[in-house]
């Protein structure tokens, strides 16, 4: 934005501000209604929303009051249940967005702009979730020991090739559940199910850690490949402690020559309980706009979820993908299933080899 619009609109939000504390003194009837607030619980961190919500405040003069936490929320909403003070959340994953429905602390929304900026694939049908990023669960293949023709493929994972070649975090993270409930989808359960078993016996140590312990771990020689999330790569190299690993990996987008590459999302939704319903909509349509998705893919190197919008340099140096075009929600249904598979096969008991 211009900086003369900017301070353009900076000057009729004070005006409007002003102007309601001049009509309660002289006891106008009517005075103009405040802009209010929306109170957001979000997964999200700090430092990535904070600047978007920021410039909602600044566009829009509602005031956007933000309980951050990593965990618990689910569990918050619960307990809090009609009282809760919270009208948005925010989270990653499709998991966590489903885990919301199931115990009933979201609300169906409907909102043209909701649905014009954002595909059908990457939202609930029902209104109750709308995904705002988008991020690719990709392989991390050795630069050094993995040749480009070795692998292609999800189902490659399995493929005695890899034996003890493979790194993991524990198959119950909701960022794995999903990419199980992935392939439960599109293969069916049975040859998920052989799958899981072929991906586990490769593994090269028990899962553990996160998606950069990962890529970590192929720096220092533990294994080969790795499954792990696109923009923890840009992170990575962003990071000067952490730039080695990254530096050690190729990025494979799965899959391209057939149904494409796991995608889920980061979303947002708004709650059962919620007192300013309104602006939870509105912070909403807001983040699925133009600005807020350049915002965000730039600052965390996620894809944006509307159509043209630009993402960050560094992504964009990975060329375009193909993505599954499988509904978000059909992998949803599975989740339940790929937990249980991952339970069935003892995924997080494997002892490497
Ligand atoms: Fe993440």
């Amino acid at each position: 934005m211009q900086p003369t619009l900017r301070s353009a609109r900076a000057a009729l939000v004070a005006a409007a501000a002003l102007f309601t504390v001049v009509a309660a003194d002289v006891g106008c009837a009517a005075p103009a209604p405040a802009a209010g607030e929306v109170n957001l619980y979000s997964f999200r961190q700090p430092q990535l929303i904070q600047p978007i919500l920021d410039r909602f405040t600044a566009e829009t003069g509602i005031k956007v009051n933000v309980v951050y936490a990593e965990k618990g929320l689910l569990e918050r909403l619960k307990a809090e249940g009609e009282n809760s003070p919270a009208d948005v959340v925010l989270t990653a994953d499709v998991g966590n967005l489903n885990d919301m429905v199931e115990a009933g602390v979201l609300q169906p929304v409907r909102s043209p702009a909701l649905e014009a900026n954002i595909p059908s694939q990457y939202r609930d049908p029902d209104g109750r979730w709308f995904g705002l990023t988008m991020r690719a669960r990709v392989i991390y293949a050795s630069r050094e020991r993995v040749k480009p023709e070795e692998i292609a493929r999800y189902e490659d994972l399995a493929d005695p090739r890899f034996h003890g070649r493979i790194c993991s975090r524990s198959g119950k993270h909701v960022y794995m559940i999903s990419l199980i409930a992935s392939v439960i989808a599109n293969d069916g359960e049975a040859a998920a199910e052989q799958w899981l078993q072929g991906v586990k016996a490769n593994l090269a140590r028990k899962p553990q850690g996160n998606d950069r312990s990962q890529a970590k771990a192929i720096a220092e020689g533990e294994c080969d490949v790795a499954l792990a999330n696109t923009y923890y790569y840009a992170a990575m190299m962003g990071n000067p402690e952490e730039r080695g690993w990254a530096e050690a990996v190729t990025l494979v987008f799965p899959n391209q020559a057939d149904r494409g590459a796991h995608v889920n999302v980061s979303g947002g939704a708004v709650t059962r309980a919620a007192k300013n319903r309104d602006n939870a909509v509105r912070l909403l349509e807001f983040l699925s706009g133009d600005e807020a998705q350049r915002l965000y893919a730039e600052q965390n190197h996620e894809y944006p979820v509307k159509p043209g919008v630009a993402t960050s340099p560094q992504v964009a140096a990975w060329g375009s993908f193909k993505a599954d075009t499988i509904q978000l929600v059909s992998v949803a249904q599975q989740r339940a299933a790929a937990t249980r598979l991952v339970d069935r096969v003892g995924f997080d008991e494997a002892g490497g080899s």
